[in-house]
């Protein structure tokens, strides 16, 4: 049987609500090509390189300063077939989430700082200058997530960020670290959004993923309850979500733009 296509795309955990229409440009962009039968790695890799590539968000070209004055980028991958790929402060790197998925049928999973952009040198992936956000932008938010499910049925989360600004060069947040900013497996595909030292503390995505896939909490209140009771109100958090029947769901504890579409014709 083929299963129903789908795309959600989240824009970061305090960003501003009007980026919608910014993100819709991603999901128009995914969920052509998954009706012209792209597969979802296609689509999930596509939509987050329009989300790179608009200055609107901290991730690729509009990433963030850290402390010293770099940007440095991170992204992820991970395919419902267990592949993975993840990248973690990269200079020089406008769209991070293709060297993640380059990593995906290697024998690595992970590569970090000068030796992940070398790597990439090596497969022609192009190297440029990021130009740093001017200052004064808040120090998170903005960061961009995708999750596409073709008719394969295969999921496929896509996260991609700048970091926090004012954090030392080679801090490292929860967008490259498996069941922290992503996880998907058996049917069910989570990318979490905000203070990423918070989210890597709880684990998040693998743990509200665990709530969902084992114990069969809806995706809704699993982020709910997540939300509620693993963080302080005043850390930014939000979670997206897709379930093998082509449901998304997003839930956050602060504005986080978000859209998403499925071959039923339901848009969020
Ligand atoms: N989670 C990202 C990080 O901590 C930032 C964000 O999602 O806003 O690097």
């Amino acid at each position: 049987m083929m299963a129903k296509l789908a795309i959600i795309a989240h824009g970061g955990a305090g960003a501003d609500p009007l980026k919608k229409s910014n993100i819709e440009e991603a999901i128009q962009k995914g969920s052509s090509l998954l009706e012209s039968d792209a597969c979802a790695v296609d689509a999930a890799v596509e939509a987050c390189v329009i989300l790179e590539n608009d200055p609107a968000f901290n991730a690729g070209t509009g990433s963030v300063t850290r402390l010293d004055g770099s940007v440095l980028v991170d992204a992820s991958i991970h395919v419902n077939d267990g592949r993975l790929g993840f990248v973690a402060s990269m200079p020089e790197t406008p769209n991070p989430i293709r060297v993640a998925e380059a990593l995906l049928d290697e024998e690595i999973n992970g590569l970090g700082g000068i030796g992940a952009r070398e790597w990439a040198d090596q497969r022609g992936i192009p190297r440029s200058a990021v130009t740093p956000r001017p200052p004064g932008k808040t120090a998170s938010g903005d960061t961009v997530g995708v999750i596409a499910m073709d008719s394969e049925g295969v999921m496929v989360t896509a996260t991609s960020t700048g970091g926090c600004s004012d954090q030392p060069a080679g801090r490292i947040g929860d967008v490259p670290l498996p069941g922290c900013g992503f996880w998907v497996e058996s049917g069910v595909a989570i990318a979490a959004t905000g203070i990423g030292e918070a989210i890597t503390r709880e684990m998040l995505s693998h743990r509200v993923h665990g709530w969902i896939s084992r114990d069969g909490m809806p995706m809704g209140r699993a982020f709910e309850k997540a939300i509620k009771t693993r963080f302080d109100e005043s850390t930014d958090v939000g979670l997206i979500g897709m379930t093998s029947d082509g449901s998304c769901a997003a839930r956050a504890n602060t504005n986080m733009p978000w859209a998403s579409w499925n071959s039923d014709g339901i848009r969020g």
